[in-house]
């Protein structure tokens, strides 16, 4: 809950739950020790801007909130499924905390031009296998010649949503549609992790 597209994802959340049955309570991770006080079974970073998340959720000892550095290790230890839309996925491609990346790509910001080439799309969603509104803001680019991992959706041709493990990246934004396909994958992720 650094900045940006958050309170969106709690209401696709809902809507998720609602519509799988499967029962949720959010947390809203703002500082280490928020995080600290919550072990979540899925993890949502949101789309907004990197540069000002990176400074809000750097170390503690450089003047952050240390949430980013805590949130990293955690994901890389648990394996915790997680869903990083638009900076959270360019977030999770390029954490730059000197650690492994948690996707397998290289990602460039706002490469699809300014704020005017933001547009909305039908993208296809190999994962659910159908079509799925696509708002792209600001969007980043996966540089498509770097992924190493599951292609899960595409655009004119273009790899738009990546996946690993229990890991997705998306360059849109899925919280701001009324469809919450992913967060309901998401849920399912963590449900049947603890069966
Ligand atoms: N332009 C933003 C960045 O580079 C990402 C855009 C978004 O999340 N909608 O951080």
């Amino acid at each position: 809950m650094l900045q940006g597209a958050r309170h969106a994802h709690i209401r696709s959340l809902e809507r998720a739950s609602e519509q799988s049955g499967i029962a949720i309570s959010v947390h809203e991770l703002r500082t280490a020790s928020h995080f600290m006080k919550h072990e979540c079974d899925v993890y949502i970073l949101p789309g907004g801007e990197t540069t000002t998340m990176r400074r809000t959720g750097e170390r503690l000892e450089l003047g952050g909130s240390g949430l980013l550095p805590a949130l990293f290790s955690h994901l890389r230890e648990s394996n915790a499924p997680v869903l990083g839309t638009c900076a959270g996925a360019i977030l999770l491609c390029e954490p730059e905390d000197g650690g492994e990346p948690l996707l397998p790509a290289r990602i460039g910001r706002n490469a699809y031009g300014r704020q005017v080439d933001s547009f909305q799309d039908a993208v296809n969603v190999q994962l659910f296998n159908r079509e799925y509104p696509g708002v792209f803001i600001r969007a980043p680019r996966f540089d498509q010649s770097s992924i190493n991992c599951h292609k899960i959706a595409n655009h004119n041709g273009e790899v738009v949503g990546i996946m690993h493990d229990n890991r997705v990246a998306l360059t849109f934004h899925p919280e701001l549609t009324e469809d919450p396909g992913f967060h309901v994958w998401l849920l399912n992720q963590a449900s049947n992790s603890s069966e």
